[in-house]
């Protein structure tokens, strides 16, 4: 095998581990066995997996809910009371209504956007 002079870093041929007096300059090298000095580079288990813990899950439990409420009625047409005969009916989206029951114009209040009827 061949080391290196820690002196001169000359290179010599050396048999093996030991100390050898370099050729050279007469300094003393120390060689270690480099076969087995060498240790594996990746020795080991794999890291332990965080535990994961599965079971209760905090949600909503169905079941308990109150269903939802109804929506509002809403009456299609407004009713009014005849003045003149005091009969009430529904009336549509109109400003001036005929009374079914006595044939008399009631106003309705409800404000429609007529067109202008000169
Ligand atoms: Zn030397
Ligand atoms: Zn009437």
């Amino acid at each position: 095998m061949k080391v290196r002079c820690g002196s001169c870093r000359n290179e010599f041929e050396v048999a093996g581990p030991g100390k050898y007096s370099c050729p050279v300059c007469g300094s003393v090298n120390v060689v270690r066995d480099q076969t087995t000095a060498t240790p594996p580079a990746a020795v080991g288990g794999y890291p332990a997996a965080p535990g994961v813990v599965a079971g209760d899950v905090p949600g909503v439990v169905p079941g308990d809910v109150p269903p939802p409420p109804p929506p509002p009625p809403q009456p299609p047409m407004p009713k009014i009371e005849c003045p003149e005969c005091g009969f009430g009916f529904f009336v549509g989206q109109i400003a001036v209504a005929t009374c079914p029951n006595c044939e008399a114009e009631v106003e309705t209040g409800i404000e429609v956007a007529e067109e202008s009827d000169d």
